[in-house]
């Protein structure tokens, strides 16, 4: 069932990053003498979303380093990354479990033990230490790139300064369990430390590399890290102006027989309220109010896990 698509990018070779110098496996940090943010930039929460290695196998090799503050880059689920295949590529998402949702204090703190919850227990220290936290990610579906800002609105703020992608998305996440992007401070409306989820475009398409790199870029001309950006390289700038969608709820698959109406692809606008846009396990899943839009619908859809979710355009 080779229903997925073509796949333009070349999963780099990260060789070269192994040793990591901090200590840690395939994290860099950089340290300017000006004062600044401590940035940290990171690739492959999910093995199979290939576009943020690009991303920062690219700024490596670009030499990018911090005129002010720390930047911090690193490649988070390198063994679920090392057994991609690009004959089987969403089999690499993870090797025992997703590791976007393990950021709770309970979960890290716990006894549980998988591949994705060791490297999540050593990396939560390079998390801890982040300013600000851009997490590189990719859709099953990638016609619109969209930024996922939670529910915080220091996150929508600094999503409006970067200025791309053009879908601002304010949501809770997934009720089987919280993402990196909700960890700890970065979901405290209290405390200045800032993450942003990126869902630069389908998984495999060059073009979402390209937008992961000019994020990357734009985040640190943004937070002051560098200076300009290379625009020309990166074509900046050529981006649509951002539109806000707030998520009211997520649809959660309760039975072992979900299956949408028609097979959708993300940011479809259902204009009448109750219209069945799913069957979980023989009940109607029905759109709760007009005008609702449909965001990064799914094709993982067992018992457990975000179908789809729901929201509206408010700005
Ligand atoms: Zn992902």
């Amino acid at each position: 069932m080779a229903e997925w698509m073509p796949i333009e990018i070349e999963a780099p070779d990260l060789g070269r990053y192994a040793a990591g110098n901090t200590g840690v496996p395939y994290v860099m940090t950089f340290r300017a003498h000006a004062p600044g943010p401590h940035v940290v930039l990171n690739a492959l929460m999910h093995g199979n979303e290939l576009c943020g290695a690009v991303a920062l196998d690219r700024l490596l090799r670009d030499n990018v380093v911090p005129a002010r503050g720390t930047l911090t880059f690193v490649f988070c689920n390198v063994e679920a990354y090392r057994s991609f295949d690009p004959a089987e590529p969403n089999a690499s998402r993870y090797v025992d479990e997703d590791m976007n949702r393990v950021w709770d204090r309970a979960t890290l703190d716990g006894k549980r033990h998988s591949i994705e919850l060791m490297r999540a227990r050593v990396l939560r220290s390079v998390f801890d230490a982040a300013d600000i936290l851009l997490d590189l990610h990719s859709m099953q579906f990638g016609d619109t790139p969209l930024i996922l800002a939670g529910m915080v609105e220091k996150s929508v703020a600094l999503a409006r300064r970067i200025g791309t992608p053009e879908v601002i998305v304010r949501d809770r996440g997934h009720a089987a369990g919280p993402r990196l992007r909700d960890y700890g401070a970065f979901a405290d409306p209290a405390s200045p430390k800032t993450a942003l989820l990126v869902e630069c475009g389908q998984h495999w398409e060059k073009r979402a590399a390209d937008l992961a790199t000019a994020t990357c870029y734009r985040l640190l001309a943004a937070c002051g890290a560098i200076d300009l950006p290379p625009a020309a390289a990166y074509g900046l700038g050529q981006y649509p102006p951002q539109r806000v969608i707030d998520v009211t709820e997520a649809v959660t698959v309760t039975s072992d027989d979900f299956r949408f109406a028609v097979p959708y692809r993300g940011l479809e606008v259902i204009s009448k309220a109750g219209t069945e846009i799913a069957r979980d396990g023989g009940r109607a899943v029905v759109t709760p109010y007009d005008d609702c839009v449909l965001v990064m619908p799914s094709m993982r859809l067992a018992r457990g896990q975000t179908a789809v979710r729901l929201g509206r355009y408010t700005g």
